[in-house]
């Protein structure tokens, strides 16, 4: 999951990052009164996924009431890369003498956390990986041991940080690896971490993304994320503990196993249909289960066809036709079914389903046949 701006600032501060207090808001009458309480020179901050929003023209200072109201009034609904601002974060501006960079992330062909740092920030680390990759430094964790102070000032020094600021860098970097570890985050960015003039060290930015897998150690981080911008049929799914993703064709589709789900929107796409989403039943999918899922697949209306791709093995084929056909009878679909049951109990699974006669759905023996049929079919319908 990832995190806004300024809820990353949050877990920051929580583990000693030194952070701009601030406020969220979502009217310009609300960013108004923050400014003026929080007292000028503020900078309002468009909260949105995705970076580069100085640039867009997200991230702008307002030296009193006029220019924060101005501001506000502009960064609201403005649109970053696809994205719609819907909530603008205000704090007191910060004076800057330079912008350094700093991330923790996994690397996983290490196997171990890497931390990066570098003098050059502010801008795009991409562009300092490729045009001056001797100026990000790159030190993997032990994470038995965990980032040492005396590490972070190695990594401070190896990257050339002014004198007077490696110690207070040090610090910096320790906390975030301790963000990172704390929170249970796969990635902690900070760019850009600033020298204030009076040589502070401080997180201007925040991106942080948290591992989902950890969540059940954090209930304290469910109220998090981009919640105005989430697609509601992603939260409903996630709500019920079904793994549905959303994407941009018109074949639902059904399966059991991450695996085979993936590999059936492949061979859909193959013989040229576009998958609406990915939804993994799972294994052991009841009845109760597949009417819950028929139910998300078909509340995204794009959805013009449904591909059922079972493969039984824990989960029994029969129960799956029981509970297609309770969510034919509760949820009377209008848009065709193709079925594919193989494995435990698939001949059962497709008697039951013959017998029931549902309007509209086709049995297929194959993956490949399924695909075809549900292809032609959500032409036929769009
Ligand atoms: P991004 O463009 O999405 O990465 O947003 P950032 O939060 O990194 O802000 C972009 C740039 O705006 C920073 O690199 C700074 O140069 C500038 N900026 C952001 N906040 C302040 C501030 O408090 N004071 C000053 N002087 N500049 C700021
Ligand atoms: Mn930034």
């Amino acid at each position: 999951m990832d995190l806004l701006e300024y809820q990353g600032k949050q877990l920051f501060g929580k583990h000693g990052l030194a952070v701009s207090d601030g406020k969220a808001v979502t009217t310009v009458d609300e960013a108004v009164a923050a400014a003026n309480e929080i007292g000028y020179p503020v900078v309002v901050k468009a909260q949105v996924l995705i970076g580069g929003r100085g640039k867009a023209g997200g991230v702008k200072l307002a030296a009193n009431e006029e220019e924060a109201r101005e501001h506000a009034t502009n960064i609201l609904g403005l649109d970053i890369k696809g994205h719609i601002t819907r909530t603008v974060w205000i704090e007191h501006a910060s004076d800057i003498d330079t912008e350094y960079y700093a991330s923790v992330l996994l690397d996983r062909s290490a196997k171990k956390p890497l931390v990066m740092f570098s003098i050059e920030g502010g801008i795009e680390i991409e562009t300092v990986a490729e045009e001056s990759p001797e100026k990000l430094i790159r030190f993997h964790v032990d994470p038995l041991v965990g980032l040492t102070k005396e590490d972070a000032v190695k990594i401070a020094t190896d990257g050339k940080a002014a004198d007077d600021v490696i110690d207070g860098v040090a610090d910096a970097l320790v906390a975030l690896y301790t963000v990172w570890i704390e929170e249970d985050a796969s990635l902690a960015e900070i760019n850009p971490l600033i020298i204030t003039p009076d040589r502070q060290v401080k997180a201007l930015d925040a991106k942080v993304t948290l591992d989902g897998n950890a969540a059940f150690r954090h209930p304290d981080h469910a109220d998090l994320g981009d919640k105005a911008n989430a697609d509601p049929i992603e939260v409903k799914a996630a709500e019920e503990g079904v793994v549905y993703v959303k994407l941009d064709g018109n074949i639902g589709i059904l399966g059991n196993g991450a695996g085979l789900v993936m590999s059936t929107l492949d061979v859909v796409a193959q013989h040229g249909g576009e998958p609406a989403n990915f939804l993994d039943a799972g294994g052991g999918s009841d009845a109760a289960k597949v009417k819950q899922a028929v139910e998300i697949i078909l509340s995204n209306e794009n959805v013009k066809a449904v591909l059922f791709n079972i493969f039984g093995g824990i989960t029994r084929c029969d129960e799956v036709a029981n509970g297609l056909i309770a969510a034919f009878g509760d949820l009377k679909p209008t848009v065709p079914f193709v079925v594919r049951l193989d494995g435990t109990n698939d001949v059962q699974g497709r008697e039951i389903l013959e017998n029931a006669a549902l309007p509209n759905v086709f049995a297929a023996k194959t993956m490949d046949e399924a695909a075809e049929k549900v292809t032609a079919l959500a032409k036929e319908n769009s």
